[in-house]
This record gives C-alpha cells, structure tokens and sequence, in this order.
C-alpha cells in the first residue's frame, strides 16, 4: 500500500517523465479542457476510468458518488451535467457502475447503517424490490447481486434522460449520447449495457427525436 509521503514522490517522477516525452505537456495542459466525456461513476478507489481505459488528463468530466446514483434533486449534480453539456458541449455522458460494489452489497444485505448511508442507498433498495421477481430467479446471490448493479445503471440512464436540461437538448436536435457502462472489476474489462431504446420511447422516458 503506498504510503503519503510515496503519493508526492511518485508525482514528482511523473512529471519528469512526462516532460521528458513533451516538454509542453503542462504548458499545452493549462490551456483549457474539452473534454468529449461526462462520465458518473462510483466513488470506489478500484474505478480510476482514466486507467482503465489508458486516457490522459482533459478526456474525462467526472462525477462520482456512492454506487453511481443520480439525483435530480443533487445540486453538486446537476451543476456538474449542466456545465458539461452546455459549457463544455461534452459528445457522451456515460454512467458506469461496477461488479463487486459496495453501495449495491450494502443496499442488499439491508444491515444497519447510519442515517445518511441508509438514506444515500434507498433508491436502490427499491430497484431490488421492484424487480424482485426477475432477482429471484437468478441461481446464486453473486449474480443477483450482479444483475442489481446493471439495474441500478439502468435506473440511473432513465434519470438522465428525464431531465429537462437533457430532454431540451434532444428535443434541439444536438445532444450528447448517452451510454451505461459496467466495470467488470474481475476481469478489468468495461461491458456495455443495452438501452431498450423502444421500449423507453414508447413509455416517453426516451424522446423520440433521440437516436443512438
Ligand atoms: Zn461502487
């Protein structure tokens, strides 16, 4: 485990790695982002999406929270999609979530916790019990609690699209896409998770000028 005193040592090594490669790496870096990426991902310390898929600094505006969750009642949220869509004009908002999750195991196994983290993790504890019967069927708990994890993103890419800022934006004719991705820690690998894009529009959760 790397100690503090490790992370400043390691920082000064990279910049003279990166300088030694371009030495207007910082310089050109300074300059402003334009990101294409918003990505929303869980705050778990396993999920640096710039690793996981080799980016370097100015690809990704990030937002992470507790089990990827978002809120349109989340000011810290909404200011974040807000100044990546309009500000930034970012091409693609991704939610990801990630096997092996903590908020989504904490929300599950329905143990006592404090207020806070009880409340944080409701909304998934209502995602379990509506979709209780499909859970059900699954053989083992591993995997219901990997199928949980893809309908938590897929509760989450619904929540996206039913905002005013993004509808306006389909609705305008240029949007950004939008993609559910799940991390799958195990195996380092990203899978991507399917919108039932007809369904959603025939329910009015997709507008229907939206194409993928
Ligand atoms: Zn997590």
């Amino acid at each position: 485990m790397q100690n503090y005193d490790d992370l400043l040592k390691a920082n000064l090594e990279w910049v003279e790695t990166k300088l030694s490669l371009d030495k207007d790496y910082f310089k050109n870096l300074s300059k402003g982002q334009n990101p294409p990426f918003l990505y929303i991902g869980c705050s778990d310390s396993r999920m640096p999406i710039d690793t996981f898929t080799q980016s370097e600094p100015g690809s990704f505006f990030i937002h992470r929270n507790i089990a990827n969750q978002v809120f349109p009642n989340d000011m810290n949220f909404l200011a974040t999609l807000e100044y990546a869509v309009e500000q930034l004009g970012v091409q693609h908002i991704i939610v990801s979530g990630h096997y092996e999750c903590g908020g989504i195991r904490t929300a599950h196994e329905k143990c006592r916790h404090s207020a806070m983290i009880s409340n944080w993790l409701m909304p998934i504890k209502k995602i379990e019990v509506e979709h209780k019967e499909e859970l059900k069927l699954l053989k083992n708990e591993d995997d219901r609690l990997d199928r949980l994890t893809e309908l938590n993103v897929l509760e989450q890419l619904k929540h996206i699209f039913e905002l005013p800022i993004i509808r306006n934006k389909i609705e305008s004719g240029e949007y950004p896409k939008i993609h559910g991705w799940i991390l799958d820690i195990r195996h380092g690998n990203i899978k991507e998770i399917d919108i039932p894009m007809e369904e959603w529009k025939s329910k009015g959760i997709i507008p229907k000028e939206y194409e993928k």
